[in-house]
């Protein structure tokens, strides 16, 4: 039986999806290759926006007219919220929800060079605008010697970036009694060898962490660790006091602030990216323009832009606010865009000619190969095969 599995969303979704791919290996089943027509397809799916669920149909419309005769599943986040829905669609055969009570162990195995690695799933936040919680259920982990079994094993197969994924990484350690910062000790900890007894090289990078959480304790050590790399991936959704309490989030905008401060202070060199939401329903004129100065005056690095789109069952809907016309909230995106590419210009070009660590990925693009500082900054070379993932020290 050959399988295909198409994977839509964030890094938790290509992880699980890479862990159940293994799973369906080690039973005898064969992975389809490319342009091959797949027995089964599982398609594992999105629905953080409106757009990601267009993207889930259109994604099974196409695996339908691909593999005509294949057992056509669906699985995720998508399947989880809506899955009548989808039932309904005529190419779909069977519709499969994740379990939300229990941690399931996932890592990613199909980059040679990094491992997407599972170490929180689900969240208590409860934002005001949000249906993930409905989609991954409660905040919930594995222990910290489990995750680090699991970073060993990565290493050991060859990984050399492990990358932490999970809905609110920052609040690992809820059902087992632990803290996040110690789970980041214990990883900063592994030593590995490789088969000629030399000690294996390898970084860590935190994918993303709620900024209250992101305390002042783990900037701290990932400033001094030689495994954990500059680089944060902290979500603002807004820059208006107003509009952060009626989102629910759990923090201001002088917290945040704080916080890439201190980042700055001790890592100058640092790749900070930032989420924001746009045109989210009482985004007034006045909190936009609130927003907008913020958001300006931040020393981040890149802004990941994300349009708001109504969800049904969340708490939002029934809150007496303004809504943002389509046109606006459209408006306001390219605005972001914008600010983003300006900062992220700067940023390259305040490191340019500066020496930093690169690990080289295994892709032969027309003859050039592409790789990743410790602080984020893409660079190129021509294709080496030797060079495939190692490190090297590179002027940028
Ligand atoms: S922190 Fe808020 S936005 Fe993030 S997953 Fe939890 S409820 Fe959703």
């Amino acid at each position: 039986m050959k399988v295909r599995i198409v994977t839509l969303g964030c890094k938790l979704n290509f992880a699980e999806s890479s862990a159940l791919m293994n799973t369906l290996l080690s039973r005898g089943y064969e992975r389809a290759k490319d342009g091959e027509e797949a027995d089964v397809v599982i398609v594992n799916t999105c629905t953080v926006t409106d757009t990601a669920d267009h993207k889930d149909r259109q994604a099974i419309h196409r695996l339908r007219r691909e593999n005509p005769n294949a057992r056509l599943i669906v699985t995720g986040c998508y399947a989880r919220l809506k899955p009548q829905e989808i039932a309904q669609m005529v190419e779909v055969d069977h519709v499969v929800q994740k379990p939300l009570e229990r941690f399931v162990p996932a890592r990613s195995k199909d980059d040679r060079t990094r491992c997407f690695l599972k170490v929180q799933d689900g969240c208590n936040y409860f934002c005001t605008y949000c249906t993930i919680p409905m989609a991954r259920g409660r905040s919930r982990n594995a222990p910290i010697s489990e995750v680090v079994q699991q970073a060993r094993l990565a290493l050991q197969e060859g990984a050399k970036e492990i990358v932490l994924t999970g809905v609110n990484i920052g609040d690992f350690g809820r059902s087992t009694n632990e803290q996040f910062i110690d789970l980041v000790k214990a990883l900063d900890d592994i030593t590995v060898y490789d088969t000629d007894n030399n000690i294996i090289n390898y970084r860590i990078r935190i994918s993303s962490c709620e900024p209250n959480l992101l305390l002042d304790d783990i900037i701290r050590f990932v400033a001094s660790s030689e495994h954990f790399a500059p680089h944060f991936h902290i979500p603002l959704q807004s820059g208006s006091d107003e509009m952060l309490r009626i989102m629910h989030r759990h923090y201001d905008t002088a917290l945040f602030a704080e916080r890439i401060h201190t980042i700055r202070q001790l890592m100058p060199h640092a790749f900070i990216g930032v989420d924001c939401m746009v045109g989210v329903r009482g985004e007034t004129e006045q909190r936009w323009n609130e927003y907008l100065r913020f958001v300006e005056g931040l020393e981040v690095s890149q802004l990941h832009v994300f349009t708001y789109s109504e969800r049904a069952n969340t708490r939002m809907l029934t809150m007496p606010l303004e809504v943002v016309s389509q046109q606006e909230r459209d408006r306001r995106s390219h605005i972001l865009h914008k600010v983003s590419e300006n900062k992220l210009r700067q940023f390259y070009l305040k490191h340019q000619g500066e020496q930093r660590w690169v690990l080289w990925e295994s892709r032969n693009n027309r003859g050039q190969m592409f790789g990743f500082s410790d602080n984020y900054i893409k660079v190129s070379r021509p294709f080496s095969q030797d060079k495939v993932n190692t490190f090297e020290l590179v002027a940028l």
